[in-house]
């Protein structure tokens, strides 16, 4: 494809303003953008502070940045008021953008808008403007195959009823409830299955969906959605991740971070030994309570290994790490609020992660080759959780007690599971195998590589 061709193509991405949303549309937009073509990314007010505030984002020439309001003010505390948050979206975020594009149109002809499936409301704002709509799936296409068979109700999913029956999907291995993405259970967040039922009821007005997956990882669930045929059928153009980590030169990664990266953590590995220490984050979103952070402190204490634990300290939660753990763990371990998690996971001195399994964060440890110790919580964090455990093979699942807490036996009897013997030794070689993947579908003639190219010449027209 010959990028200047391409120079007369533009496209509008449009997300809220979540780190975990925004980020993977930027990095798709560098992708578009090394093809020549040209990218305005629309997002709400609340937006306007959070990536301005990022000078790679602002900065960037070839990224417009336009703003719209989803009708509350940028102080309210959307992460807690869910519901109310995604009924303004739906209707004066839904009108603001669609007055948005009317403005824009005015100058420019999109070829094609791009969003993500957590936005689903202006689907048809892409119809009303007449422009071609694509949904970058931001979560593994098993996700894509459960709530397209789920939504549309093509498969038994009694096990919502009948807990103790294990659910059989084609291309699936059986799950358990604890299995299911959060959304699809009865009576919690139902604001979120709401939202994933108006996106399969707009979906024959998508033209293509584009999952940040690749083909590699999820070969049996893609061939047996093909073979069902699914439509749209979800294309892979992933692993999205910052270039850095597939082997490309690039910047340092166009992407938004909520706080700023504690650097000294990349000093203290510096001095740790081969894949000696245990990574531990939770992501953005979830916040532990009290005694489950501290059975983590006693399991990592415990384990005597090396450990770096991005413990953040959100405003309004009281939960501290137990009073003596830092002078106990000493120069063994370190806590910090955020830190640079690719630049971690690349450190050769991380040997596995303890981790939520939040999309962005399991593509990041398949990229860069970490075995994991699953904690998933909601969301499609327990289906990544077992992606990750029966399908990649590369990590092992902390089990929570009846109460639903983890204790510091478990934490510690799975720092060891993954870090020692012939099974943690079968773990590491799979993950190794897949990092290799990760960066074969991104080259010339990989899988994603031609995918993004057929897009690419698709939206060129
Ligand atoms: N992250 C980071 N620093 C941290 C913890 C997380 O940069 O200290 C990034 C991580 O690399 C990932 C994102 O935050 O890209 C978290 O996204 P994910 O989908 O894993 O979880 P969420 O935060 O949406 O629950």
């Amino acid at each position: 494809m010959v990028v200047n061709q391409n120079q007369n193509t533009h496209v509008l991405m449009v997300s809220a303003a979540l780190q975990g949303h925004l980020n993977p549309l930027l990095k798709f937009a560098t992708c578009l953008i090394s093809k020549g073509i040209l990218v305005t990314i629309a997002t709400t007010e609340l937006g306007r502070h959070r990536m301005l505030k990022h000078a790679a984002v602002a900065a960037n020439p070839s990224i417009k940045l336009e703003f719209f309001s989803d009708g509350l003010d940028v102080e309210f505390d959307r992460e807690s008021n869910y519901d109310h948050w995604l009924e303004t979206l739906r209707t004066k975020g839904r009108e603001n953008f669609s007055n948005l594009t009317t403005e824009l149109s005015q100058h420019t002809k999109f070829s094609c808008l791009i969003l993500h499936q957590f936005v689903p409301w202006f689907i048809p704002v892409a119809k009303e403007h007449n422009i071609p709509c694509a949904v970058l799936w931001i979560q593994p296409c098993a996700l894509y195959s459960i709530y397209y068979r789920f939504f549309n109700k093509l498969n038994d999913f009694s096990i919502l009823q009948n807990p103790n029956q294990p659910l059989e999907l084609p291309g699936h291995p059986l799950m358990e409830l604890q299995d299911l993405p959060s959304f699809i259970l009865p009576n919690i967040h139902l604001c979120f299955q709401k939202l994933l039922s108006e996106f399969f009821t707009y979906l024959l007005d998508v033209k293509w969906v584009l999952g940040t997956s690749f083909e590699e990882l999820e070969e049996e669930v893609l061939e047996v959605m093909a073979g069902d045929g699914v439509r749209p059928m979800i294309t892979t153009v992933g692993p999205l991740v910052s270039g850095f980590l597939l082997g490309k030169k690039e910047e340092s990664g166009v992407s938004v971070d909520m706080w700023k990266a504690d650097e000294s953590c990349l000093k203290w590995l510096d001095g740790k030994e081969l894949g000696s220490v245990v990574y531990v984050s939770f992501g953005s979103i979830i916040v532990l309570g009290q005694q489950q952070v501290e059975n983590i402190a006693m399991g990592l204490l415990k384990s005597g290994k090396a450990f770096l634990w991005v413990f953040k300290r959100t405003a309004g939660s009281a939960v501290e790490l137990p009073t003596g753990f830092l002078d106990a763990v000493g120069e063994r371990g370190l806590v910090v609020n955020w830190c640079s998690q690719e630049q971690v996971l690349k450190h050769k001195a991380v040997g596995c992660f303890l981790t939520h399994c939040g999309w962005n964060s399991t593509l990041e440890t398949v990229v860069t080759g970490v075995p994991v110790i699953a904690f998933p919580e909601w969301t499609d964090q327990p289906t990544n959780a077992k992606l990750l455990t029966d399908v990649f093979k590369m990590g092992v699942r902390l089990r929570k007690r009846d109460d639903g807490i983890v204790s510091s036996e478990e934490v510690e009897r799975c720092i060891r599971e993954i870090t020692e013997g012939p099974a943690a030794e079968a773990m590491a070689k799979r993950a190794a195998e897949l990092k290799e993947a990760a960066k074969k579908a991104v080259e010339n003639g990989g899988s994603s590589h031609r995918h993004l190219e057929k897009f690419v010449s698709d939206i060129v027209g």
